[in-house]
């Protein structure tokens, strides 16, 4: 994190509690995550080298990938869609069912609640908006990832991530936020603070399909979608 963005965020009352960083600030002990960046990210000479790719290799890696057994199993791998210096970056969990038919990310349902909470904040699908998942191919009958599926698949976002360079990410729902994390907090404890991603601003809110089922929290949602753009505007205004 640079001085400027850190001066931005305490000006904003937003200084990161989390970060992905051995030293961590003194932060309240019910808010300490067990950070173990080992665990959710890969290691060695396939990490090194996805990182060194640039999209039309990372493409080719992803679409021809076997590295975990999800491989198995799908139909089309789902890389990713959108604005490739987007400011914003969504990230879910894996493809479902129309996702794996189509090979593009939350087309289904839960898509069209997606598209309704970028529109709630003025955005829309690939202007200046990123979407992607912690793994590319369909977990069966949309079950999570396994720790060693999503941190198999790892590299790729993170690759993603370093080529988009984007302002503020954004975790939809568990198994985004705490694989991004390297965290087991919950959504609920992750929500509503800015947390920080290799030096990236990073915001948690829920799942879209979640929300499908638990209408209660859609205006805990609103909250976080109302946070994520004042923050970026912030982010965004010169200092
Ligand atoms: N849910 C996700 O997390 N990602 C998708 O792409 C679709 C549904
Ligand atoms: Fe490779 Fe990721 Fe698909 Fe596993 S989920 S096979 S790591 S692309």
């Amino acid at each position: 994190m640079t001085l400027r963005r850190l001066a931005i965020l305490r000006e904003l009352e937003l200084t990161p509690r989390y970060r992905l960083r051995k030293v961590e600030p003194p932060v309240a002990p019910e808010f300490q995550p067990k950070v173990d960046v080992s665990v959710n990210r890969a290691t060695g000479d396939r990490r090194a080298t996805i990182m060194q790719m640039d999209w039309l290799a990372l493409k080719q890696a992803v679409s021809g990938c076997t590295a975990c057994p999800l491989h198995a199993r799908r139909n089309k791998t789902v890389f990713g869609v959108g604005d490739e210096r987007a400011a914003w970056l969504f990230v879910g969990e894996g493809p479902g069912a129309d996702e794996d038919r189509l090979g593009e990310p939350f087309v289904g349902q839960a898509g069209k609640l997606l598209d309704n909470m970028l529109a709630a904040i003025g955005l829309q699908r690939g202007t200046d908006v990123y979407i992607a998942n912690i793994v590319k191919c369909r977990p069966p009958g949309n079950r999570n990832p396994e720790p060693a599926e999503a941190r198999a698949c790892e590299p790729y976002l993170a690759r993603q991530i370093q080529l988009i360079k984007p302002r503020l990410i954004v975790a939809l729902g568990r198994i985004a936020a705490q694989n991004l994390l390297g965290t087991d907090a919950t959504v609920g404890n992750l929500r509503g603070r800015l947390l920080d991603y290799d030096g990236i601003p990073l915001l948690v809110t829920y799942h879209p399909a979640y929300l499908l089922r638990n209408l209660t929290d859609k205006a805990r949602v609103w909250e976080d979608l109302c946070l994520a753009r004042a923050t970026m505007r912030k982010l965004q205004s010169p200092a």
